[in-house]
């Protein structure tokens, strides 16, 4: 049992179904179960390592946080995702972060309002 155990380490070892968009040794990425633009995936480390939220990283994180920027331009490729896409790392209440364990929505698929509410 893993402490603070999240819904999305259940999703990471497949103990909770998810669909796979990728996957390598660090990064797993999963469609969102309620998606908001025609492609709309969740870019989570494997191992959470402390980051139940950005707002928790440190030095120490800037390997993963990179690993999973890199992730969205890879699922672009693979997706062929041409036309853009929005990377969001909801951080905290205010922020609108529900699930505590750190994740980066790629949403894509359709011209994107901005700003946010
Ligand atoms: P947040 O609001 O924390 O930034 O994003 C959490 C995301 O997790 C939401 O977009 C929500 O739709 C998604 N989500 C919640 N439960 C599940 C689930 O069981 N499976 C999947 N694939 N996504 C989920």
């Amino acid at each position: 049992m893993v402490e603070n155990e999240t819904l999305f380490h259940k999703i990471v070892d497949g103990r909770i179904p998810s669909t796979k968009v990728y996957e390598d040794d660090y990064i797993y990425a999963f469609k969102d179960i309620n998606p908001v633009a025609p492609f709309h995936c969740l870019i989570i480390p494997k191992i959470m390592s402390g980051l139940s939220g950005l707002d928790k990283a440190t030095d120490d994180h800037e390997a993963i946080l990179g690993k999973m920027m890199v992730a969205a331009s890879k699922i672009a490729k693979e997706q062929n995702i041409t036309n853009g896409f929005r990377t969001v790392i909801n951080t905290g209440e205010d922020g609108g972060q529900t699930v505590s364990y750190i994740h980066m929505h790629m949403i894509a698929g359709k011209p994107l309002g901005w700003p946010p509410g």
